[in-house]
């Protein structure tokens, strides 16, 4: 066995900024909250590259008088704790003393301040932990802390850092976070010079809340409040029109502070049930407040999460205030019909699971070949299945033609040219060869058909949908699928993480036909649209990809996501349930119904045919 030696500081350090400074978004957090907790009432952030080359937090808070400079850097060094008692009343955001050495260790830090009653500032300096002796500076009241070159000494850390814009996005989330959860300060945010946030003090948490996610958003705003003798609850959730595909506009703030809380998540998404489709999400800006003692904060090393001491009684809380809010407010007027069970069940999150089973053969022989090739030299990674069909969406305005002798229609016969369902003839599959020449439509939802044994009932949109799907993947994968260019190009406003992966994944949105432009803070420009979703409006179509493209945690791999984002393309632009095909587009739907029947469930998880034999309905006529 070799000896036992102690760490060197300066290791000690390291391995302690491992658990805290994960990247730049993390060392934003530290310093912001340090400059909360010295009192300050403006806070300017500048970043370079993600912050991965800099980040700048200026504030004009308490100071650090100049004889404790070098203290700030050490580890364990806090002005916030005393004793052990301390840890269970803590009010301020940091308490172990460890993050300014922690960021020191791993960067080149400069450290000026200047304490209320001081003269002028002081100055120091540190390169990977080493510091340099204090001097003299000028600097205005207030603390300035630059952190560069994050991870310059840590390479493999550095590697690990993803690009420009994620690395933004992750800073700017930490940044809108604790803007968030102090309205009164002053913030603003700059990225490589150009302003990404102007945030003046409030006393109004939605005008904050405006400013950062815009009027849309408060528009959608209920207030709640609630107050028992120990705890309380105010803030705002969204009417549950405003939703969204996953968690992350799920804001909730304890004594200043943003934490996740799993039971309270689960308060919120009871509140909302039966209000919001399956897999969305609400969106919500809540404060919590209570007593110090009442929280243990010292159990995460980032202090994301906490541990209440009495969580049921929260927990309650919560439902019940939102609860009774929802009885009290009209909630119907702006509702999502969520009666839709096509819309409702695009978003089912069981679905992108057996999707991706479905895929998985396919695309592990195909996809993975194509991914970095250029455009003009892709070609398909395969013939298309037989009975390929040159097949347009439907648009759904024109469904109003009925198929002669199917069902009585007196409306207008507009007959829409780009709707054909003309299938290249000649290869029909053995499978479809059976389907005789006339289907049936039945109360504008299924189809039906005679089959070489029996009858077979088909939903007319899972069929559809699946058609567009194989033909959208042969496009997608030819690189030649259609798409518009708008005219004027449309500015969506979106959440910083989300406006970071879609820019991250523009080259795939492109392949999709829908090309971005970052075009500054948040905001991001839509500059075309996919042809086959003329009928959508391109800011939903972008919002619902950018839902899809943000999850924690691990980016979802390339393949998975792009047949995500074909799947939803293509449930997008489906016929429905409820609209009314022609005999044309009956049968050229039916000739595809191998499709349905390779995989006998829909992505959905709902069957897509039903098989009635000859035998089952001889034996029901009692003819046998
Ligand atoms: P902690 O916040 O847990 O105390 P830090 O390592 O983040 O530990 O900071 C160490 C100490 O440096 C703080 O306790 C505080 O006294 C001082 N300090 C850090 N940043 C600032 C600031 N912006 N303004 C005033 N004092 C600061
Ligand atoms: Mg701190």
């Amino acid at each position: 066995m070799p000896d036992i030696n102690r760490l060197p500081p300066g290791v000690v350090n390291q391995i302690a900024a491992g658990e805290v400074i994960e990247r730049p978004a993390s060392v934003v957090k530290e310093l912001v909250e340090n400059s909360v907790d010295a009192g300050a009432r403006r806070i300017d952030v500048s970043l370079a590259r993600g912050g991965s080359d800099l980040i700048r937090v200026v504030d004009d808070g308490c100071g650090i008088p100049s004889d404790q400079l070098p203290l700030a850097l050490a580890s364990h060094a806090t002005s916030k704790l005393r004793e052990a008692d301390d840890l269970f009343r803590v009010e301020t955001m940091g308490f172990r003393g460890e993050a300014l050495a922690s960021i020191a260790s791993i960067s080149r830090l400069v450290l000026r301040s200047r304490g209320g009653t001081e003269e002028s500032g002081t100055e120091i300096e540190s390169a990977g932990g080493r510091t340099t002796d204090a001097k003299p500076c000028g600097c205005p009241r207030g603390t300035t802390l630059e952190v560069r070159d994050l991870f310059f000494n840590t390479p493999v850390r550095r590697k690990f850092l993803r690009s420009t814009q994620t690395e933004a996005g992750h800073a700017t989330e930490a940044f809108v976070r604790l803007a968030l959860a102090h309205p009164h300060v002053h913030f603003t945010l700059r990225h490589n010079d150009r302003q990404i946030h102007e945030l003046p003090p409030t006393d109004d948490f939605a005008d904050r809340i405006g400013r950062i996610f815009g009027p849309d958003l408060v528009a959608a705003l209920i207030p709640v409040e609630s107050t028992d003798e120990r705890v309380s609850l105010s803030g705002y959730v969204a009417n549950p029109s405003n939703n969204r595909g996953n968690t992350r506009m799920q804001y909730l703030f304890l004594n200043g502070r943003f934490i996740r809380d799993r039971s309270l998540g689960h308060a919120l998404a009871e509140a909302y049930r039966g209000l919001l489709p399956v897999g969305r999400y609400a969106v919500s800006f809540l404060m919590l407040r209570m007593p110090a003692q009442l929280v243990d904060v010292n159990v995460h090393p980032t202090k994301l999460e906490v541990r209440f001491q009495d969580g049921g009684r929260l927990y309650s809380q919560l439902l019940g205030t939102l609860r009774n809010k929802f009885l009290t407010t009209d909630l119907t007027a702006r509702l999502v019909p969520t009666g839709d069970d096509e819309v409702a069940s695009a978003h089912d999150p069981g679905r992108a699971q057996q999707l991706r089973q479905q895929l998985v053969g396919w695309a592990k022989g195909q996809v993975e070949t194509w991914s970095d090739q250029p455009a003009a030299s892709r070609s398909l990674p395969s013939s298309p299945p037989p009975g390929q069909l040159e097949l347009n969406p439907l648009p759904r305005a024109s469904m109003t033609m009925s198929p002669p002798g199917v069902s009585g229609d007196h409306g207008p016969r507009t007959y829409e040219p780009t709707r054909s369902f003309a299938m290249s003839s000649g290869d029909v599959t053995a499978s479809s060869a059976d389907v005789p020449a006339a289907g049936l439509q039945i109360h504008n939802r299924y189809l039906v058909a005679e089959s070489a044994d029996g009858v077979v009932v088909i939903d007319q949109h899972a069929l559809h949908e699946r058609i567009l799907y194989e033909q959208l993947r042969v496009k997608v994968l030819a690189g030649d699928l259609e798409s518009q260019g708008l005219l004027v190009p449309e500015p969506v406003d979106l959440s910083p993480a989300e406006a970071a992966a879609v820019v991250g994944q523009r080259e795939l949105l492109a392949h999709l036909g829908i090309q971005i432009e970052p075009f500054g803070g948040d905001t991001v420009l839509v500059l075309s649209h996919p042809a086959m979703l003329a009928n959508m409006n391109s800011v939903d179509v972008l919002r619902e990809l950018a839902d899809r493209l943000c999850c924690e945690g691990k980016p979802p791999q390339r393949r998975d996501l792009l047949d995500e984002l074909l799947h939803m393309m293509s449930c997008k632009a489906a016929v429905k349930a409820g609209d009314r095909l022609t005999t044309a587009e009956i049968n050229a739907l039916l000739e595809q119904r191998h499709l349905v029947q390779d995989a006998h469930h829909c992505p959905h998880g709902r069957p897509t045919a039903l098989v009635f034999t000859r035998q089952e309905l001889d034996r029901q006529f009692k003819r046998t």
